[in-house]
Order: C-alpha cells, then sequence, then structure tokens
C-alpha cells in the first residue's frame, strides 16, 4: 500500500553512508520522502530510515546495485509501490579500489568502477526519465548526478579509472540535459572536492582528506552536508532556470 501524499519524493542512491546519507537526511528536513538505496550496508541505511522517520518524513531502504539494471528495475519499482511519484534522483553511489598506477589496474575492477559509476547514473536516469517525463505521462523533475572533481585533475597515480569514470557521468550529464530540457526535467552535477567519508579507506588511505587538506585554497577538507546542501539547491526549484550545469564543492580547488 503506497503512502501517496503532498510531499515531493526523493530517490537518492548510495545514502547509507558518506554524501548520500547527508543528502537523504537534509532532504527529509527540507520536506522530501525519501527513497535510498544502498549495496551492503543495510545497518547504516536502516539507521538512516530511522532518523528520517524520527524527523517526521516517510523513508524506505532498497537493497540495489546500481550497476545491475534488474535491481535497479526493483528499486524504481518500490518508488511506485511506495509512494506513486518521484520528484528527484541524486546519482550519488559510487566507488573507487586501492591506490594504484594504471598499469596494474585489472579489467574486472575497470568494468565495476564504470558499472558503477557511469551506467549506474545512466539507468537510474532510465527509470526516472520514464516517470518524470512530460511525454510519458510525468510531472516533470530534477536529476543531481555526483561526480567527482577527479574528472577534472584525472587522479594520476591514484585511480585513473575512477576519474575517467566520472568524466563519461559528465558527458552524460551535459548530453541528457539537453534531451530531456522539453520534458521538465532538468539534469545538474556537483563536482564534489575532497570531503570527510569512508570512500578514502576504499582506496587504501582512509586520512587521505588531511594529507591533502594544505592544497586545498580554503585549507580544509569538506563535509557531507556540504555538498549535500548543493545537491538539494540544484534539485530545488530555486535553481528553476539551471540544467546542465555543474557546481563544484571543493574548497577552491
Ligand atoms: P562512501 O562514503 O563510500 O559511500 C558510498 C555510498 O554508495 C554508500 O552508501 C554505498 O552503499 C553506496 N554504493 C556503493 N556502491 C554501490 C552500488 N553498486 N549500488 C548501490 N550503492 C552503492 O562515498 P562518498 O564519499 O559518500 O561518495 C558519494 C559520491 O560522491 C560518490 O559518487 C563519490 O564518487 C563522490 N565523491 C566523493 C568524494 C569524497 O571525497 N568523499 C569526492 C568526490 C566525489 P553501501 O553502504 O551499501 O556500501
Amino acid at each position: 500500500m503506497g503512502l501517496a501524499s503532498d510531499y515531493p519524493v526523493i530517490v537518492v542512491t548510495g545514502g547509507s553512508r558518506g554524501i548520500g546519507a547527508a543528502t537523504a537526511r537534509l532532504a527529509a528536513v527540507q520536506g522530501y520522502n525519501v527513497i535510498l538505496s544502498y549495496a551492503e550496508s543495510e545497518s547504516a541505511a536502516l539507521a538512516v530510515v530511522a532518523e528520517i522517520e524520527a524527523a517526521g518524513r516517510h523513508a524506505f531502504a532498497v537493497q540495489a546495485d546500481c550497476a545491475d539494471p534488474k535491481q535497479i528495475t526493483g528499486l524504481f519499482e518500490q518508488v511506485d509501490q511506495r509512494f506513486g511519484r518521484i520528484d528527484v534522483l541524486v546519482n550519488n553511489a559510487g566507488v573507487l579500489f586501492q591506490q594504484s598506477r594504471l598499469e596494474n589496474v585489472g579489467f574486472e575492477r575497470m568494468q565495476r568502477t564504470f558499472a558503477v559509476n557511469t551506467l549506474g547514473p545512466m539507468l537510474c536516469s532510465q527509470q526516472a526519465v520514464k516517470r518524470m517525463a512530460y511525454c510519458h505521462g510525468g510531472q516533470g523533475g530534477s536529476i543531481v548526478n555526483v561526480s567527482s572533481i577527479a574528472a577534472k585533475l584525472g587522479s594520476p597515480n591514484e585511480y585513473v579509472d575512477y576519474a575517467a569514470s566520472k568524466g563519461a557521468l559528465e558527458t552524460f550529464t551535459t548530453g541528457f540535459a539537453k534531451e530531456v530540457a522539453r520534458e521538465g526535467i532538468r539534469v545538474n552535477c556537483v563536482r564534489p572536492g575532497h570531503i570527510y567519508t569512508e570512500m578514502h579507506a576504499s582506496g587504501g588511505e582512509p586520512d587521505r582528506v588531511d594529507r591533502l587538506k594544505d592544497s586545498i585554497p580554503m585549507g580544509r577538507g569538506g563535509q557531507a552536508e556540504e555538498v549535500a546542501r548543493a545537491i538539494l539547491w540544484l534539485a530545488s526549484s530555486e535553481a528553476s532556470f539551471v540544467t546542465g550545469a555543474f557546481l563544484d564543492t571543493t574548497g577552491g580547488k
């Protein structure tokens, strides 16, 4: 049984931790009902859901690997069943792997990096456009892709595969924004810089932000909530004439 209501609905992929969890929490404060996906961290996802429910909004967590088309279809079926509407999609889920030079990066890792970081957002956007676009009977909507300043810097000696997957996500943002601009859908992108989350542990350096913070013009790393605010501004009607745009949240890097 769905929860039809007047509140807008936001879908945040990778909402169990880091930037996605901060976005889900702040979205609830701003009045959204929330569907968040996760890959493995069920207890963390359920904790975010509990916080949102305690704040008076509805939230659901769905395990859905955003590199798997069937699981993505299942995620959006849950959106239909739970809420019957979708106003905002945040393509936030992303992965990176052990810091390495390219010659030591295997093909499977390259495939996984592109599947999660590039194809996942494209698959989710396909599902969203079928529900949002005027030509499909929708009311319009907003999509925000979470790229990385790595798309510009290239991440040499760390993860050029990750940087390249984000570069492709940015090109997708540009083309898709134009493709659906007359269908009531805005598509934008944030580029976080060095943000304090658990992602850096996946690269083998949990304290990476502290190592690099002196290279940031503002002299500090960013917090997930600072990225969340940028995401939710782009998603909101405050940004009603903004599409195909890129917003760096990097402290000036
Ligand atoms: P994080 O703390 O590692 O969290 C990643 C989130 O994505 C988790 O919720 C994780 O779910 C989810 N996820 C990973 N693979 C998934 C998959 N295949 N399907 C569904 N969900 C998946 O990372 P973060 O730092 O918040 O990063 C969020 C986004 O910001 C990413 O796109 C990242 O590339 C980008 N970004 C981060 C930084 C930074 O400095 N942190 C900088 C630039 C860009 P589980 O909890 O289940 O694993």
